[in-house]
């Protein structure tokens, strides 16, 4: 996780905990590689992550910019998303990828 993250991040779990909700996370810092066999892996025919997975290139993973929330219903409560939100975090594609954060 980068720097600029860890900040923002413990704040939203701290206030979350707050609350009584343990802001649970998949997944944070991709090594390159991983992002980059992800992406490869989302191209072949038939996969269901077609169009989800960015490229390395441009991908927040492996910046430590971005964090996927588990995909549970409790991260899908609307305060996790106001917590998050009000410290900074944007979801690049909430219709279809809700557990993605990252900052800007
Ligand atoms: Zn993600």
């Amino acid at each position: 996780m980068d720097k600029a993250m860890v900040k923002p991040f413990l704040k939203a779990k701290n206030t979350l905990k707050k609350i009584g909700i343990d802001l649970q996370v998949e997944d944070t810092f991709r090594y390159k590689s991983v992002q980059e066999e992800q992406y490869k892996k989302s191209l072949l025919p038939g996969s269901k992550k077609t169009g989800l997975v960015a490229h390395p290139d441009s991908s927040y993973h492996p910046k430590g910019l971005a964090f996927d929330l588990a995909q549970i219903p409790e991260m899908k409560d609307p305060k996790v998303s106001t917590v998050l939100k009000k410290l900074g975090f944007i979801q690049s594609r909430p219709d279809d990828e809700w557990w993605h954060w990252s900052l800007p």
